[in-house]
């Protein structure tokens, strides 16, 4: 994933950016960069991997010499960023969020046209920003580039640019499949993913970028220059897994969403008889908790927080890509209440079963400590495809998908033909899935949150949500 924070005013806003970017943290973790720019003195850059520090430690001590009346910053996963580009359109700092799958046929295109060269990655691979601003700079305008690349790409991209005059360009992927938010204070503007972000620092929201609308922000003013699109279909993980809690995208804020979310699960559990006795409801720490907060209040059954979380130095929520380093920083971080496990029957609600392997760990560590039932619920239906349009580092392979790979165990390749009945807990294949996964992963049993119910809980309409992970649907 990644994230994103941008301002422009008459007065210095290096402060604004550096806060503002860092306040995107949960959605990065490899590498953050800020770029700000001043009239006398031009640009500055600066990007950091923050693989094992956090965004703020590692600038902390550089941005107190930096001046700046307008800046851009990201966090990601993927390639460093922002990038300085000088091209016949100007000095510009770019960054994009998102993906390009058709990246290496692209650069083959481009260099075999133009003769130029890509900066290979120690990876070997391109960076993707770099592509993206090379395929802008073949149009005669920053807009036109821009519509020109989303016409190019097979993935999806959000951008913002810093022109050599200070004004910042953003433009939300051409679906909308994630957010941007324009703030609003006294002297200027700001961008950001999370509009949380800029709450925080005295700026209020001013709107929300539509699906593939393009705007310039300068200190007095909002310019569109490109309208929005009229076909939306946001990220519906924005809201049960990544968003982050005090966000709202679309006007629906994310912890009220999972609220209604966890009591819709238990509204259909009563309903259908399947809801286990157990004597606490919870959720595994952090983005399950306020699903089984909303699932606990409409069940009655009493909220616990049986795992507790160390935050002081293990503050982050994404973790790092190696899977057996992942699986220990997991261990580390939950720390078990002992009194609420020994000896009970606990229902855990996590917020999704992507690979499987760190809720399999959790729900182990639950029963190493004493627990007699451990049963576990998705707050989102089985996911069955890999995402292809956000660098969304949870499901990057259809068969790593314990769903998918369990179906493969269940019925070969005749099962890739019934998904739609496997995501339905209501038929045989669908619980057949519920007891496969059960007896792999050791829990007592599993449930799963249904497309309508999770559609129900987010409340936009139906096709303006994207549901690819689920359904395989563009
Ligand atoms: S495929 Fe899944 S993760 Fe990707 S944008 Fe769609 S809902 Fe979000």
């Amino acid at each position: 994933m990644g994230g994103y924070f941008g301002a422009v005013a008459k007065s210095d806003v290096v402060m604004d950016v550096f806060f503002g970017t860092d306040y995107h943290s949960h959605l990065g973790t490899k590498s953050g960069g800020l770029t700000l720019w001043d009239r006398e003195k031009g640009f500055n850059r600066e990007i950091h991997s923050i693989t094992n520090t956090p965004f703020r430690t590692k600038f902390e001590k550089e941005i107190i010499d930096i001046v700046g009346t307008s800046g851009i910053g990201c966090i990601n996963d993927t390639d460093p960023q922002p990038l300085l580009v000088r091209s016949h359109l100007g000095l510009y700092a770019i960054m994009v969020t998102g993906i390009i799958n058709n990246a290496e046929a692209l650069a083959t295109n481009y260099l075999k046209s133009h003769e130029g060269q890509f900066m290979a990655l120690s990876s070997g691979k391109i960076n993707q920003t770099e592509l993206a601003a090379a395929i802008i700079n073949e149009q005669d305008s920053i807009v036109n580039g821009i519509k020109h690349l989303r016409d190019v790409i097979d993935g999806s991209l959000t951008l913002m640019i810093l022109t050599d005059r200070g004004e910042i360009i953003a433009a939300r992927d051409k679906y909308g499949r994630i957010p941007v938010h324009i703030g609003r204070k006294e002297d200027g503007y700001c961008v950001a993913f999370e509009s949380f972000a800029y709450k925080k620092l005295g700026y209020s929201d001013a709107r929300e970028l539509g699906p593939g609308e393009i705007v310039k922000l300068t200190p007095d003013e909002i310019i569109e220059l490109e309208p929005p699109g009229k076909e939306m279909r946001i990220c519906a993980f924005l809201w049960s897994y990544y968003g982050y809690s005090n966000s709202c995208y679309e006007g629906v804020n994310v912890e009220v969403m999972r609220y209604r979310n966890g009591e819709l699960m238990a509204r259909n559990e009563e309903h259908n008889r399947t809801m286990p006795e157990v004597d606490y409801v919870a959720g595994v720490p952090d983005s399950g908790i306020a699903h089984a907060i909303g699932y606990a209040a409409e069940s009655g059954i009493p909220y616990a927080r049986p795992l507790i979380k160390y935050t002081p130095t293990w503050p982050r929520s994404f973790m790092p890509e190696n899977q057996n380093v992942r699986n220990q920083v997991a261990r580390m971080k939950q720390i078990p209440v002992d009194e609420l496990i020994r000896g009970k029957n606990l229902l855990f609600i996590d917020d999704s079963i992507v690979r499987g392997t760190q809720l399999r760990e959790t729900v182990d560590f639950l029963y190493e400590s004493g627990a007699k039932e451990v049963h576990v619920r998705s707050a989102c239906p089985p996911v069955m495809f890999a995402c292809k349009y956000l660098n969304f580092s949870r499901n990057n392979s259809v068969m790593g998908l314990m769903a998918r790979k369990t179906i493969q165990e269940i019925e070969g390749d005749e099962g890739s033909s019934h998904l739609t009945e496997y995501a339905d807990g209501s038929t045989e294949r669908g619980q057949c899935l519920c007891r496969t996964i059960s007896k792999r992963l050791g829990f007592d049993s599993l449930g799963f949150q249904s497309l309508d119910g999770l559609l129900e809980a987010i409340g936009l309409p139906r096709e303006q949500i994207c549901t690819y992970c689920w359904t395989g649907k563009e």
